[in-house]
């Protein structure tokens, strides 16, 4: 049945079924219908449900009406996620849904609506003594428990205890016909202490983009917080050490957390820090070490000097190791030093890993350039043994394409991680001239965004970005690298082998028979 075949009216039923002041309509919905990098097509409305019973009304309407679902959570990806691809659809804002539903300490799972930030959920279980394995992708000050699980996010925790999916106990997912499906042990009625009962139905909804429903509530593993932490960085001349040190400190499991970046790049976020309060930054760093001494102590060895080693070295690694106590935490910096000297590395200030547990999440700044530019990145992930020859193919494609980036006014840094023992992390961040958008409107602070130096739109630049990204997949696909982030910017049903399509796509038509769940996604 084609979505323009049935009614006529779902804006109307759903204000009356919701109440109208849980749907936005008109210029407003531009904001939410932008993501980091353009907007497609325009929803008829954005819907705001408070409760899950709000959620599967909605859900319903726009199933009895034939109009397209799509799910924003916190609208920090930047796939085309979220962005209606068909005319007549609505976009369900999903940050109303932010309860903490139940905080089991006796069975180790907290259970939330799927709306709730990870900052959110952090902050209500520290005090508690407690944490998730996996915390939260950076961009977890907006960012939402359903909107990572959705699409694989990593970062916070990820060292030791994987990606978003690995974290994840139970779903309760709102299914196109507005019912609502319980996983694991859940779904025979029982608390959801359990993924594993069965077939790991919960999987299948874990990187998802939403295609197969609505994430409503997820329960996730609890684990005592360790307060004991050291931090190591490393300086490497070239990737390929880089790579070898990530490769071989995953192999030994020794950090919490740890990421890695190129010398353009780590320019960028000291640039940007500067403009964000130093004062803020350096009195949180104080605040929460164990004792303000500490903190001072940490304070005065990460200072300046950390900085300028940063900004000069042409790859840095940042770890987080945690231990029972501080000689363990101890033990793994000293074990985690001896293997990346051994690599090529040489050890400068840990200034940014002890900065980033001192300041978790923070306002999604890095959503523009230092100086006001516009901002995307684009990820891969593919085996520690390919990544020489990827980066040599990635050289290759940004030194023929670099009079023109030049020309434009376009710059680009990457990101490195190590996931797991067996995959390779490779992203790169493009910066350029561009207008400030609707989402970065709505997302950033406004005094921040006031004190950026204007940028303006300009026609010939955007398309020459809309060409480079297209391109840089392309090589990202012929490496046949894989992606976390979906959304309707990589490809998947076009390159899974047809066996995998057709399993998917069974699931698919069970779940949501017309279509109607995120319509354009993962190319099902
Ligand atoms: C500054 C910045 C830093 C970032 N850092 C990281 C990082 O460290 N690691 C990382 O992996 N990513 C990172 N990202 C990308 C992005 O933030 C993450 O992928 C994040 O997890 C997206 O969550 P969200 O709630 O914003 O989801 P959205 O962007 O709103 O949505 C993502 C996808 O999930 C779907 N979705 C959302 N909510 C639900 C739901 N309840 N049920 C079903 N489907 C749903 C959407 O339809 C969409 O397909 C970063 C982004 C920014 C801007």
């Amino acid at each position: 049945m084609s979505l323009h075949a049935i009614d006529h009216s779902p804006v109307q039923r759903l204000s009356q079924a919701l109440g109208e002041d849980k749907v936005v309509v008109g210029a407003a919905v531009a904001g939410y219908a932008t993501d980091v990098y353009h907007s497609r097509e325009m929803p008829l409305a954005v819907v705001r449900p408070a409760c899950v019973e709000d959620l599967q009304a909605a859900v319903r309407i726009a199933g009895e009406t034939g109009t397209a679902v799509y799910t924003r959570g916190g609208g920090a990806s930047y796939t085309d996620a979220y962005l209606p691809a068909v005319q007549r659809s609505i976009l369900i804002d999903m940050t109303g849904l932010n309860k903490i539903v139940a905080i089991n300490e006796r069975d180790g799972y907290v259970t939330v609506e799927a709306g709730i930030t990870w900052a959110a959920l952090k902050q209500t279980l520290d005090p508690t003594g407690l944490r998730t394995p996996f915390f939260g992708p950076f961009s977890g000050f907006a960012a939402t428990v359903g909107g990572s699980i959705s699409q694989h996010s990593v970062s916070r925790g990820s060292g030791a205890y994987g990606i978003s999916a690995e974290s994840v106990v139970s779903l309760d997912i709102v299914t196109a016909n507005g019912a609502l499906l319980s996983t694991g042990s859940a779904s025979r009625g029982a608390p959801p202490f359990s993924r594993w009962y069965g077939p790991d139905v919960a999987g299948l909804f874990c990187g998802d983009c939403g295609v197969f429903g609505i994430k409503a509530r997820a329960t996730l593993r609890l684990r005592r917080r360790r307060h004991n932490a050291d931090f190591c960085s490393f300086a490497f001349a070239d990737l390929s050490m880089l790579a070898e040190g990530l490769r071989v400190a995953a192999l030994e499991g020794l950090d919490d957390e740890h990421f890695a970046m190129d010398a353009a790049m780590t320019r960028g976020q000291i640039k940007r820090q500067s403009r964000i309060s130093k004062f803020a930054t350096a009195k949180a760093l104080v605040n929460s070490s164990r004792s303000p001494w500490a903190g001072l102590k940490q304070l005065v060895r990460s200072g300046l000097g950390g900085v300028r080693a940063l900004g000069v070295a042409p790859y840095s690694a940042h770890f987080t190791l945690e231990g029972i106590d501080a000689r363990e935490a101890k033990g793994r910096a000293r074990r985690l030093t001896r293997l990346m000297i051994a690599a090529g590395g040489t050890v400068i200030p840990n200034t940014v890993p002890a900065m980033l547990r001192a300041v978790p999440f923070s306002p999604l700044f890095n959503t523009l350039g230092p100086d006001g530019e516009r901002w995307v990145p684009l990820h891969g992930y593919i085996a520690h043994s390919q990544v020489q020859a990827f980066d040599a193919a990635v050289r290759e494609f940004l030194k023929e394409r670099e009079p023109d980036m030049q020309r434009f006014g376009i710059w680009c840094g990457g990101m490195f991680m190590a996931m797991g023992t067996s995959a390779f992390l490779y992203e790169l961040a493009f910066y350029w001239p561009g207008a400030h958008s609707p989402y970065h409107r709505l997302t950033l602070p406004r005094g921040y965004l006031d004190a950026l130096p204007r940028q303006s739109h300009d026609a010939a630049t955007s398309a020459y970005m809309d060409a480079l990204r297209r391109d840089l997949v392309a090589l990202y696909d012929a490496h046949r690298a894989i992606h976390f982030q979906l959304g309707k910017l990589y490809p998947f049903g076009s390159v899974i082998s047809g066996e995998s399509l057709e399993l998917l796509r069974a699931v698919k038509r069970a779940v949501d028979p017309r279509g109607l769940m995120n319509p354009g996604a993962l190319e099902l």
